[in-house]
């Protein structure tokens, strides 16, 4: 999973990228400090892993991953190739959600490159600039349609529908914000369009506004507002202290700092948990001496395809899926006592995968 993070210049998002990577590159307070995306790569945390390792006494841990791409350069102007224009918003295509960084902090040592803090106005200049790219990119597919239609009839509902999606964004609206059925939504996810993409705004707010959600932040509550009219997520975060805790060394410290902040987990690991709500993404688990892991997978899942993210072989060749619950493994502390209580199900190929369940896979090769 590849998530974009993108946002107007001096909104925190080179901090909060650099937070993700701990990679340290430099965060300056001017637009266009960060020129090409960078990738970071953070593990995405899950607490039964270690339950895990402690019951299989496994030698390592490996957690499933997510990526960070950092799309900086987005300005006023960038589909119509200013700043540095379209080159970004190639690389917003590429990624499977965006995280939209907007500045909800009052600094008067940090600039605004519109001058004043307002986070609607922010969200509607990139926005903007998105949904331009979008009709670019639909009036091209509208004219290959209709073309074609005149040919085979049965393109002229393609060409409607196309019209309708053009109107809302004439109207200034994201896709996302439009109701399909399940053939529509796969069909709009085949144009690739960039503002049909799940976002989340990350809500860049002061320390002191962390503790209770910002709640008493009015620009956070704008931004909420409006992200429930485009079907969107806000998580509340600050880049500054997510700076500060990717430079402490332990776990334990981390928690402690968390702790003193009043906070129960950092902005990076709700960001992860909300886009992997947002995506629809589960994870199931294995488990063996050698390792315990984490495998990221849609819900509705099939037990073979789920097994494919390990190796096609396992695909190909499945046989059936030993499965039990990660809750009731842990009720009763090894997999012979699970297995002389019959909570280890041989699940076949119709089994749709849950969260939080262990497998074995077994398979011909
Ligand atoms: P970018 O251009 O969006 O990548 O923004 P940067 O991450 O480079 O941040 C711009 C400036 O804002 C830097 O001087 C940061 O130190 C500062 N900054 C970032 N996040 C915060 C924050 O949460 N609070 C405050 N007060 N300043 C921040």
């Amino acid at each position: 999973m590849k998530l974009g993070i993108v946002g107007l210049p001096n909104v925190g998002k080179s901090t909060l990228f650099n937070a993700i990577t701990q990679a340290g590159a430099e965060s300056a307070n001017y637009p266009f400090c960060t020129i090409e995306p960078n990738v970071g790569v953070v593990s995405v945390p899950d607490e039964r892993l270690e339950k895990l390792r402690e019951l299989y006494d496994s030698k390592k841990i490996v957690p499933t991953a997510i990526e960070f791409c950092d799309i900086a350069g987005l300005v006023r102007g960038a589909s119509k190739g200013e700043g540095l224009g379209n080159k970004f918003l190639s690389h917003i295509r590429e990624v499977d959600a965006i995280v939209h960084v907007v500045r909800c902090f009052e600094d008067g040592n940090v600039v605004h490159v519109d001058g004043s803090v307002d986070p609607l106005r922010d969200i509607e200049t990139i926005n903007l600039e998105l949904i331009f790219s979008d009709i670019e990119i639909l009036d091209r597919r509208i004219q290959k349609s209709t073309k074609a239609a005149k040919a085979d009839k049965s393109v002229a509902a393609e060409v409607e529908f196309l019209k309708e999606i053009m109107a809302v964004l004439e109207d200034g609206k994201c896709v996302r914000t439009m109701d399909f059925s399940e053939d529509q939504k796969t069909f709009v996810d085949s144009l690739n369009l960039l503002t049909s993409k799940p976002v989340i705004y990350a809500t860049n707010v002061s320390e002191d506004d962390l503790a209770d959600e910002g709640e008493n932040n009015a620009y956070v509550a704008k931004v909420r507002e409006f992200a429930a009219t485009e079907n969107a997520e806000v998580v509340v975060v600050c880049a500054q202290i997510e700076a500060e805790i990717a430079e402490l060394d332990t776990e334990e410290e981390k928690k402690e700092f968390l702790e003193t902040l009043g906070l129960e987990q950092s902005g990076l690991d709700k960001l992860i948990k909300s886009s992997y709500a947002l995506l629809g993404l589960i994870s199931y688990l294995t488990a063996g001496p050698q390792e315990v892991r984490a495998w990221t997978i849609k819900v509705g899942t099939k037990a073979p395809a789920a097994g494919g993210k390990i190796h096609s072989d396992i695909e190909r060749g499945f046989i059936r899926a030993e499965t039990i619950a990660f809750n009731d493994l842990v009720q009763v502390g090894t997999m012979t006592a699970a297995k002389e209580k019959g909570l280890v199900r041989l699940e076949g190929k119709e089994y749709v995968v849950k969260d939080g369940d262990v497998i074995l896979f077994r398979f011909n090769v």
